[in-house]
């Protein structure tokens, strides 16, 4: 099947394992990452894993000045019978070219896309951390390279994928977060990037996240870009709520990451029988929701935290509780059946593991 040769050069020296309890989110990396080069005319060439290290680029490579970059997250559990499993990584390279449609970048090859990653997993297989709730978090990204200041489309472009040992999200058990509901920044707007996984979006997130932080809250809740009237995300993640038994999430207009957990979430759902829509949800309606004693629950969701229930709200300076600021039956049961099927611990009906 695979017409893909990927050269591989292993590191000298192994670097020291730190304990899953002394692992921060992204600060360490396996010994290898995956590389690839694109120019235009000659496509994808010189597949290579290679030791980790820092990678050289002319100060006027299109990434630095106008953000032609895009990227995937992705986790790869380890279970106890020493299986490596992926959860539905074709959709985060079906994801990426999307992105990389949007960014005017070039198409990858979602097969080898996912044969490089199977061939990084195998050399630094034993970085995958074993203890309960942790796992590989795995960064694929595509940068433009070419040295050139003029705005326009890059000709070559480097496709990566580095890899960082996770612990667990929730090491003292799964809590609920506070919320700030941001009504002056966006976070995209419609016709904008906010449906493709690239820096810009997050860059310009941080400013309101920067308030949140300074005022003892989590996360922000991203209102749309025209009224400041509808919720898009959570942070960076997608938002469900429980109105009165049924479970509602906005619906992808454009602005709002198509999120992997959020389709599996609702994928579940159905087959269990619950109640879920996609529709627009205005933050009225959750004030109101609120007010009658109808907001059950409400949660975000993405492949970092899987489900991270939501415990309060704070829109313009009032509060909304929900649940008693208390984790939801529907959220807990979400995080298991989730976690369960990633970690091979539960049954898998969709076939989402790989
Ligand atoms: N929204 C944004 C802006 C994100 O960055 C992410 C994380 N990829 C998500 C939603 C959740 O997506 P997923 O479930 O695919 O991780």
């Amino acid at each position: 099947m695979s017409n893909l040769n990927i050269q591989i050069t292993l590191s000298e020296k192994k670097k020291d394992k730190l304990p899953t309890d002394q692992l921060v989110f992204g600060t360490t990396f396996t010994d290898h990452m995956f590389i690839a080069d694109y120019i235009e005319g000659k496509g994808w060439h010189n597949h290579r894993v290679v030791p980790y290290a820092p990678i050289t680029l002319e100060p006027s490579a299109t990434i630095f000045h106008y953000g032609q970059t895009i990227f995937e997250g992705m986790k790869a559990y380890l279970s106890e019978d020493g299986v490596v499993r992926l959860f539905r990584p074709d959709q985060n390279m079906k994801r990426m070219n999307h992105s990389a449609d949007r960014l005017s970048m070039p198409q990858i090859d979602e097969n080898h896309a996912l044969e490089a990653l199977v061939e990084l997993i195998k050399v630094d297989k034993e970085w995958i951390p074993k203890d309960p709730g942790t796992s590989l978090y795995i960064r694929p990204f595509m940068i433009a390279t070419e040295p050139h200041l003029g705005v326009s489309a890059s000709k070559s472009y480097t496709y990566m994928i580095i890899m960082s040992p996770v612990g667990s999200y929730y090491e003292e058990g799964i809590h609920p977060v506070k919320i700030l509901v941001e009504s002056e920044y966006v976070r995209a707007v419609a016709g904008g990037t906010g449906n493709a996984k690239t820096a810009g979006n997050y860059a310009s997130s941080l400013k309101a996240q920067e308030v949140a932080d300074r005022e003892g809250y989590s996360q922000v809740l991203w209102l749309d870009g025209i009224e400041r009237k509808y919720i898009e995300e959570v942070g960076s993640m997608n938002v469900f709520f429980k109105i009165d038994g049924e479970v509602v999430t906005p619906a992808l207009n454009g602005s709002i990451l198509d999120g992997i957990t959020r389709k599996s979430i609702i994928d579940l759902l159905k087959h269990w029988s619950v109640p879920v829509v996609e529709r627009r949800v205005s933050i009225d309606e959750i004030r109101e929701a609120h007010r009658t004693g109808k907001l059950d629950e409400a949660f975000g969701t993405g492949t970092a935290a899987v489900i991270s229930p939501i415990g309060e709200f704070r829109y313009q300076g009032e509060l909304f509780y929900v649940n008693n600021g208390e984790t939801g039956e529907l959220s807990a049961k979400l995080y298991d059946a989730l976690t369960g099927i990633q970690k091979g611990t539960q049954e898998d009906p969709f076939g989402w593991v790989v």
